[in-house]
Parts: C-alpha cells; structure tokens; sequence
C-alpha cells in the first residue's frame, strides 16, 4: 500500500522517501524538512500533527482512494517529465538514444527520449505503460472541483 503511493508519487515527479522500521521521531524529522508524512499509524499522525508536520492519514482508504484523496488534499501536480526513479527515488538525467541501446542491450521501437537514474541506473523510457499511469494520474489531477461542472 506505502509502497504504491510512493511509487506513484514519485512518477509524478515527487521526491519521495519510503521510510521502513523507522522511530518515530526520526520519521518526524524527516518530514519537518518540507515533506508531508503519509502513514496509516493513526497514533504517529497525531504526534506528528502536534510538531507542525503535514500529514495525511490512509488508514480505511483503497490504494486509489487514497492516491486520489491525496492530490487532492496537498494539490498535487504531475510533471511529466521524468524526474524521480520509481524504483529508488533517485535523480534521473536525460541520456541519448546510443547509451540507453547499450545499456538496455535493445532500442524500443519509435522511443528518442530516455532518461537513467544517477543512483541505480535504470532507464526510462515513455512506453505504452508509462502513457497508461500518466493518462490515469492526468485524470487524477485534472480533476474540475465540485461545483464548477459546466
Ligand atoms: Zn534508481
């Protein structure tokens, strides 16, 4: 569930900290430092809320539910470039048709932009799947508010 969130969070381009058998205070820490904190530990939430920190609470919601709860709460954007690696939240950079053929040991068929992760070096690319979770997210965060339907 965490791990879902952080990794649609970081496809919309969030720096997103995935924080595991972490004390409290620490994540508190954390997340002082302009973070909000998404926990499903009603207890934390409170401790946090009472240190100034942003948090939001998933407990009761769908992995959907609570993606969607969250754009709209924090006003989310999606920027679609690539900026964050899904997998270990690293910085990606802009690398060449050439790097990314040798690296991935084959060339995706109609793709010229690709980006690697500084930290893991994973490449990206925008295949079929990556226009699927960008068109499900444009949804999410396009979302017209209430009342303004035309
Ligand atoms: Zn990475």
């Amino acid at each position: 569930m965490h791990g879902y969130i952080a990794r649609w969070l970081r496809i919309m381009g969030y720096d997103t900290l995935y924080l595991r058998n972490m004390d409290d205070d620490e994540a508190i820490r954390i997340a002082s430092e302009g973070r909000i904190l998404i926990t499903s530990d009603a207890e934390l939430a409170r401790y946090a809320e009472t240190r100034g920190v942003k948090v939001f609470v998933i407990k009761g919601l769908s992995e959907k539910e609570a993606l969607e709860t969250l754009v709209k709460k924090f006003n989310l954007a999606f920027r679609e470039d690539f900026s964050r690696c899904t997998v270990c939240n690293g910085e990606l950079e802009s690398i060449g048709l050439e790097e990314a053929g040798s690296i991935l040991g084959f060339t995706p068929k109609g793709v010229n932009a690709f980006w690697k992760c500084k930290s893991c070096g994973k490449v990206y690319w925008r295949g079929s799947h990556w226009k699927n979770i960008s068109r499900q997210i444009l949804r999410l965060v396009d979302n017209e508010p209430a009342g303004k339907t035309v």
